[in-house]
């Protein structure tokens, strides 16, 4: 008698569009482009079903490049001293090479988000700064948008038990699984149309706040009181967008935001955060903010306080906002009601701000810009850029004129 295999509690159907999306949405995959995709090797089924479709689509050429927890966590254990001020700077060069021959870029998420919460913060820290210098050139072709760039996730059992702890395995997978395929529109019987009518949505809404062109906004709720000024020549966005190679592609899946730059001298008041945010293994509870003249002057947390202020410390630019986020209270990933310890879709979950470096695809003409005129339009600069959430059903959000009226853009969380 053959033996059955195992049944893969991951819904092959709903696995298999996400590949689809992932290429025809998230990346538009053009005839003959190359294609550069990281993911973790717990990810290989939809490595395999991204490659076909993307083949199928007339890739040149897939290169896939995995990590795995095991080694990662290895280096800690047992890597030397010097190992952590150190990153691959070739493969990131090369990665670069790929993006200037016009190579769009894919990455899986899937990791379990809490890997490096009992390994030493210091050496995190090293290695996560090393990693962010030597990745500059690959990150700045994707954050100016050279290239059509996309990421999607997959339901690794480390990071399934991680929000579902109490489940077996094969059931927190499953749960994740379905999270996942349900917030990335993929659960439904056209998820090419659902993107589509989702794209005119957003559309709709920041084109709305672009012909506003808000000097500021005002947040008021339960321990907020804060007004965000937005940069000159700010441009919201939203969904899909294109890029500079001409491709309009959605870069993250799932997606809920309509987001833009805000001026990183003109951010004053307080802030309270209305859910955990997930850092790189360590979860910060109940941040509190208190901003002068851009700068976050005081930052407190019931938990994780130490490290979010080591982060900020980065550099100059690290506690500034880099981004400002709108995220209706009733989108779907709100209502799952789920922590997923993972920015992609806890920032998707709830209206938020970021820490650190801004888009420059966020101005007016932003395309060609360069650093030094972003820097005097208010745009801010930093190796950092971490999103926190700050919406909730009890915020009220006023977007102000320069000449001091209001018109509400939010109440209770809802679009206004
Ligand atoms: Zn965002
Ligand atoms: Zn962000």
């Amino acid at each position: 008698m053959a033996s059955q295999s195992p049944r893969s509690p991951i819904d092959p159907v709903k696995l298999d569009k996400l590949a689809e999306v992932a290429i025809k949405v998230g990346l538009q995959l053009q005839k003959g482009q190359d294609l550069v995709l990281t993911a973790p090797v717990a990810a290989l089924p939809l490595v395999r079903r991204i490659a076909e479709h993307a083949y199928k689509a007339g890739a040149g050429l897939v290169q896939p490049i995995f990590s795995d927890e095991e080694i990662t966590l290895s280096r800690y254990r047992n890597a030397p001293e010097a190992s952590f001020d150190r990153a691959p700077g070739w493969l990131y060069e090369g990665m670069a090479r790929a993006f200037a021959g016009n190579a769009a870029r894919l990455a899986i998420a899937g990791d379990n988000p809490m890997l490096l919460a009992n390994e030493d913060p210091e050496k995190v820290a090293r290695a996560n700064r090393a990693n962010s210098m030597a990745y500059k050139p690959a990150l700045e072709k994707i954050t100016s948008f050279d290239i059509n760039w996309n990421i999607v996730s997959y339901p690794s059992t480390s990071w399934a038990k991680q929000v579902f702890p109490d489940d077996e395995e094969d059931i927190a997978v499953e749960r994740l699984a379905e999270a996942i395929f349900s917030a990335s529109r993929v659960d439904v019987a056209d998820p090419i149309a659902a993107w589509r009518e989702h794209n005119a949505n957003l559309k709709a809404r920041y084109t709305w706040l672009n012909e506003n062109n808000f000097y500021a906004l005002h947040y008021t709720g339960p321990g907020t009181d804060l007004t965000v000024g937005l940069a000159d020549g700010h441009k919201w966005k939203g969904g899909a967008s294109e890029a500079k190679n001409g491709i309009t592609c959605n870069p993250n899946i799932p997606t809920e935001e309509v987001f833009t730059t805000p001026h990183a001298q003109r951010v004053d008041g307080y802030v309270r955060a209305t859910k955990p945010l997930a850092h790189q293994g360590t979860l910060i509870r109940d941040i509190e903010m208190r901003f002068e003249g851009g700068r976050a002057v005081e930052v407190k947390a019931s938990s994780g306080g130490q490290v979010l202020n080591k982060v900020l410390d980065t550099d100059e630019g690290a506690r500034r906002l880099g981004e400002v986020a709108l995220v209706p209270h009733s989108s779907p990933i709100s209502k799952s009601g789920l922590l997923f310890f993972n920015t992609l879709f806890d920032e998707n979950a709830a209206s938020h701000i970021a820490m650190g470096q801004c888009y420059a695809d966020c101005f007016e003409g932003g395309k060609s810009l360069s650093p030094e005129q972003i820097a005097a339009q208010g745009g801010n600069r930093s190796l950092i850029h971490i999103d926190w959430m700050i919406g909730s059903a009890e915020i009220d959000i006023d977007g102000v004129h320069a000449d001091g009226s209001r018109v509400a853009v939010m109440r209770k969380g809802e679009w206004a």
